[in-house]
C-alpha cells in the first residue's frame, strides 16, 4: 500500500492535512490485510481510521459500536464526507434496516454501522456474511474484555460473528479485523486480542499521553473536608469541568453542594430517566452547565472541546477508567487540570465493587439449566429460571464455555461429573479475575500514593517507555520546588518493560519502578506492587528471559 493514497485520501475526503500518530499505521496495517488493534486516546481521531480503512478496502465493511446515539452521528459524519455510510439499530423500521443492508450488500454503501446485539440473530449475520464482507471493526474494542473498564456482554460473541462473516476457519474470504480503543494496559489488550480471534494483530498505540492536562492528587481524610475541598477548587477553576463521583447518592450531593457555592451544576447518572439525562447532557454541551457532576455512566462518545477541568470525588476502579475520564478535558489543546480527591477509605468501596464476581452457586445453577436446555442457550430464560438477570446469566454461560469447551447453543451438552469439572474450573478462573480486579484496584491506589512523576506511572501502566519526569503533574512540580536536591538518590531496580519471574506469582511485566515501589503486571496474577528494597537486595525477582 502506498503511504500517499492513504494520506490523499485524508485529505481530499476528510480534509485533515495531516494524519495524527497511529492514524496512519493502522490504516496502512489493514489494507495489508493484518487484524489490528489500535490504541489511541479519546479525540484521538479513531473514527478516521475506519472511514479510511473503509474506504480504501475494496468491498463492504462493518462497524460495531456500542451506543446507538454515536452510531447515527457517526453515519452521518462519514455521509458529509461522501462516504456511504448507514446506520442499523432495533429502532430503525424493518424496511429502512432491509434497504440499507440490500444498498449495502450492493456495493451502493460503504459502511454499515450497528450495535452488537444487532449480530446475535444468526440470520442476520448470514445476510451479513453472503455480502461477503471486507472489514470487519469493533470501535470501543476494550468493551469485550471483562477486564476492561467496561464490559458488555454483547461484545463477548463478536468473535464468533467475526468467524461466521469470512467462514475465517477456511478463511473463505480475507477480512481484516480493526479494533478500536482509547485505552487498554497490556493485559487487557491480550484479552481483546484473544476474544476477538485477531490473528498476530499489528498493534499500533497512538500518543496515550495528554501533555496539556496536569495531574493531581489531594488527599484527604475526612468525608466532609474532601467535599468542601473539591466545591472550593471547582468555584476557583476555570469551567467548564467534569466531576466524577462513585455513587448515584455522591452526584446528588454534590450537585446541591455546588449549587450552595453558586456553581451552575448538574448530576448526571443511570438512575435517571433518559429524557432527564438527554437534557442534562445536551445543556452541558451548549455551555448551559458549568459543571456536570457525573458517574462513570457519562462521558463515552461526549466530544466537547473546551472542559477545563476534570475531578474525581472518588477514585475510579482502574487506572484505564481513571484515564479514559481524564481524557475528556483539553480536547482543544488548551491547559487543564486532573485532580483526583483521595481519601483511602474509598478505596474499600472501590474493592466491593470490584468483588462483583460470579459464585459456585450462580455458575452451578445456570450450568444445570444449559445441560437441561433442549436448544439454543437463551440467557434470558435460564436467568429467570436461576434467578439472575439476563446480563448476568451470560457472563454466566460465557464463562462456563470458556471453562469447559462447552459449546454454546448446542443441545448435547456435557452433563454429571463433566458438568461439575467445567463449574470447578469456572470457579477457579473467575477467582483469578477477581484477584486482578483488586489488583487493578490497588493500582489506582498506587497512583493515588504516588510521590514520583504521576504521567511516567500511567505511561509506564499503558506498556510506554516514558522519561522519569514530565514537569507537569504535582510531584514533578513538588520536586522542582525542592530543587531538585532529592530526587538524586533513589534509582529503579528494574527498567519498566523488563520481563521478570517471581517464585510465587510467576513471570511478568514491571509496569513501574521508582525506586521505592516496583510494580509487576504478572501474567496469571494480575498487578502486585513489591517494595523495591526488598527486590533491591535480591532474590524476589529474578529477570526473566
Ligand atoms: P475518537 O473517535 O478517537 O474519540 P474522533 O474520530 O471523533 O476521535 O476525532 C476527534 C476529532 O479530531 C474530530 O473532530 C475529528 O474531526 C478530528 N480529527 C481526527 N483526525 C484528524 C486529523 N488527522 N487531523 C485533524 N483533525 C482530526
Ligand atoms: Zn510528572
Amino acid at each position: 500500500m502506498t503511504p500517499d493514497r492513504i494520506a490523499r485520501a485524508a485529505r481530499e475526503v476528510l480534509g485533515y492535512p495531516e494524519l495524527r500518530p497511529g492514524q496512519h499505521e493502522a490504516v496502512s496495517a489493514v489494507l495489508d490485510g493484518r487484524d489490528t488493534l489500535a490504541i489511541l486516546p479519546t479525540g484521538g481521531g479513531k473514527s478516521a481510521i475506519y472511514a479510511l480503512s473503509g474506504l480504501l478496502i475494496e468491498g463492504p465493511s462493518i462497524v460495531v459500536s456500542p451506543l446507538v446515539a454515536l452510531q447515527i452521528d457517526q453515519a452521518r459524519a462519514l455521509r458529509e464526507h461522501g462516504i456511504g455510510a448507514a446506520a442499523i439499530n432495533a429502532q430503525l423500521p424493518d424496511a429502512e434496516r432491509d434497504e440499507a443492508i440490500a444498498q449495502w450488500a450492493d456495493g451502493a454503501l460503504e459502511i454499515l454501522l450497528l450495535a452488537p446485539e444487532q449480530l446475535t440473530d444468526p440470520e442476520r449475520v448470514a445476510e451479513l456474511a453472503a455480502a461477503r464482507p471486507s472489514l470487519f471493526v469493533v470501535d470501543e474494542a476494550h468493551c469485550v474484555s471483562s477486564w476492561g473498564h467496561d464490559f458488555r456482554p454483547d461484545y463477548l460473541e463478536l468473535g464468533a460473528v467475526a468467524d461466521a462473516l469470512c467462514g475465517r476457519g477456511g478463511r473463505e474470504h480475507p477480512m481484516p479485523i480493526l479494533a478500536l480503543t482509547a485505552t487498554a494496559a497490556p493485559l487487557v489488550r491480550d484479552d481483546i486480542a484473544e476474544r476477538l480471534g485477531l490473528r498476530e494483530p499489528e498493534v499500533i498505540i497512538g500518543a496515550i499521553d495528554r501533555p496539556e492536562i496536569h495531574l493531581s492528587v489531594e488527599a484527604h481524610h475526612d468525608e466532609e473536608i474532601r467535599d468542601e475541598a473539591l466545591v472550593a477548587a471547582v468555584a476557583a477553576s476555570p469551567k467548564p469541568g467534569i466531576v466524577y463521583a462513585a455513587t448515584r447518592r455522591a452526584t446528588e450531593e454534590l450537585e446541591a453542594a455546588l449549587a450552595g457555592a453558586g456553581v451552575v451544576a448538574a448530576a448526571y447518572h443511570a438512575g435517571m430517566r433518559a429524557k432527564d439525562r438527554t437534557a442534562v447532557q445536551e445543556a452541558f454541551m451548549d455551555g448551559d452547565l458549568e459543571v456536570i457532576v457525573a458517574t462513570s455512566a457519562f462521558g463515552m462518545g461526549i466530544d466537547k472541546h473546551d472542559v477545563r477541568f476534570v475531578f474525581h470525588a472518588q477514585p475510579p476502579e482502574s487506572v484505564d477508567a481513571y484515564w479514559q475520564e481524564v481524557g475528556r478535558a483539553a480536547r482543544d489543546g488548551e491547559h487543564a487540570e486532573a485532580r483526583l480527591f483521595f481519601r483511602p477509605a474509598d478505596m474499600g468501596l472501590r474493592r466491593f465493587f470490584a468483588a462483583g464476581g460470579l459464585k459456585l452457586a450462580e455458575l452451578a445453577n445456570v450450568a444445570e439449566e444449559l445441560s437441561r436446555a433442549a436448544g439454543p442457550a437463551d440467557p434470558r430464560t435460564i436467568g429467570r429460571a436461576c434467578g439472575m438477570s439476563s446480563r448476568r446469566a451470560t457472563l454466566a454461560i460465557q464463562r462456563l464455555a470458556e471453562a469447559g469447551g462447552l459449546r454454546l447453543g448446542t443441545p448435547d451438552g456435557p452433563t454429571g461429573d463433566d458438568l461439575a469439572d467445567i463449574v470447578a474450573a469456572a470457579v477457579a478462573a473467575e477467582h483469578r479475575r477477581s484477584e486482578l480486579e483488586r489488583s487493578r484496584v490497588e493500582m489506582m491506589r498506587t497512583y493515588a500514593e504516588l510521590r514520583t512523576c504521576r504521567r511516567a506511572f500511567v505511561l509506564s501502566y499503558f506498556g510506554g517507555d516514558p522519561p522519569p519526569r514530565c514537569g507537569r503533574c504535582d510531584a514533578c512540580d513538588a520536586l522542582a520546588a525542592a530543587g531538585d536536591a532529592t530526587d538524586q538518590d533513589v534509582q529503579p531496580v528494574f527498567p519498566a518493560g523488563t520481563r521478570v519471574r517471581h517464585e510465587r506469582f510467576g513471570t511478568g511485566t514491571v509496569q513501574h519502578d521508582d525506586g521505592t515501589k516496583t510494580v509487576v503486571a504478572f501474567d496469571e496474577g494480575g498487578y502486585r506492587t513489591l517494595a523495591s528494597d526488598l527486590v533491591r537486595e535480591g532474590g524476589v525477582l529474578e529477570p526473566a528471559g
